[in-house]
């Protein structure tokens, strides 16, 4: 009961304790969502039909309520054309999270507007605007329930049949059919185990289910093995197909396939453009480019150079 007090700010600070918790359900995440200092409006517009996916972020500073010294977004403006691919990059915290975190509406700014299709995310119902959404996490988190739950938790209305088809379009179904109940088999911490590379794409699925107009993306930094990593990669492909990604990247083959590049630091907008032309234009970038993006990334090139010969 002492979790229903929890602020949607609060909540989504704890949402991946929650989700590694043992038999954490969908409905105490439900609570948790309707718990929220974030105001539905009495009349809230509706978003336009059909979705097109613009993100539009306009002059927005934010700070965090419980770092009020320190802006974590300023004067922060992107305009994301529909089914664009957007490439965040930049140094630990520059931001990244936090575009993610307003766009779905778990915290307003206190200045400037964050858009979706035109509408500013404030005036529209916050469950109509995390519809459009789907966020497919750094390292994604099972529950204590079935293959199925599991996959249906993208969308929870999603009949087997729909919950199969994003299986097999984001290659799980190949594995959790060869467990020992097949898709019921229980999964998560007491269940089957399964690998970094398995649970992303259950993740994958469970976005897939969704159908968003907007895929978020938090890049893994962990090392999958290279079959996962193509399977992953292969799922990926499909769900972006027609939408809007952003992405926060780890990854140089990520980077260098987006249509914009948006190099992030302490909170603003320091560089825009394509690889090549950051690369020349942008020192944090081309710094951030020698490094690999990610310390950890680096050592998985040369984990998959030293396999490869
Ligand atoms: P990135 O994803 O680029 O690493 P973040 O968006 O997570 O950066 O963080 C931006 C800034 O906001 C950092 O200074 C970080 O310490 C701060 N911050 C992030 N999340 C919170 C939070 N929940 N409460 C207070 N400060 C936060
Ligand atoms: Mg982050």
């Amino acid at each position: 009961a002492t979790l229903v007090a929890f602020s949607v700010g609060v909540m989504s600070e704890v949402y991946g304790e929650l989700q590694r918790a043992a038999g954490a359900t969908e409905r105490l995440i439900e609570i948790l969502e309707c718990q929220s200092d974030i105001q539905t409006p009495p009349h809230p517009l509706p978003l336009p039909e059909p979705a097109s996916g613009r993100v539009q972020f306009d002059q927005v500073t934010f700070h965090y309520p419980s770092r009020l010294d320190h802006a974590a977004l300023s004067n922060f403006s992107l305009n994301i054309e529909p089914g664009k691919t957007v490439a965040l990059v930049g140094p630990s915290g520059a931001g990244k999270s936090t575009v993610f975190q307003l766009l779905l509406r778990f915290y307003d700014p206190e200045h400037g507007a964050v858009m979706l299709d035109g509408v500013n995310v404030r005036d529209a119902d916050p469950k109509a605007v995390r519809e459009r959404f789907a966020l497919v996490p750094q390292d994604p988190v099972l529950f204590g329930t079935s293959g199925w739950e599991n996959i249906r938790y993208g969308k929870p209305d999603a009949d087997d049949d729909a919950v199969r088809q994003a299986a097999e379009a984001a290659a799980a179904a190949e594995f959790l059919d060869k467990l020992p109940d097949g898709f019921a088999t229980f999964l998560g911490e007491k269940g089957v185990r399964l690998s970094g590379g398995q649970r992303q794409r259950i993740s994958l699925a469970r976005a897939l289910l969704r159908n968003p107009s907007v895929l978020l993306l938090d890049e893994a930094t962990s090392a999958l093995d290279a079959e996962s990593e193509r399977l992953v990669q292969a799922a990926l492909a499909k769900l972006k197909a027609g939408r809007t990604t952003l992405v926060i990247a780890h990854r140089l083959a990520t980077v260098v396939g987006a249509d914009l590049i948006v190099v992030i630091d302490q909170g603003q907008i320091v560089a825009t453009g394509t690889h090549t032309e950051l690369l020349s234009s942008s020192p944090l970038y081309a710094n951030l480019a020698a490094l690999q993006f990610d310390v950890d990334f680096g050592r998985k090139e040369k984990l998959d150079a030293r396999q490869a010969s």
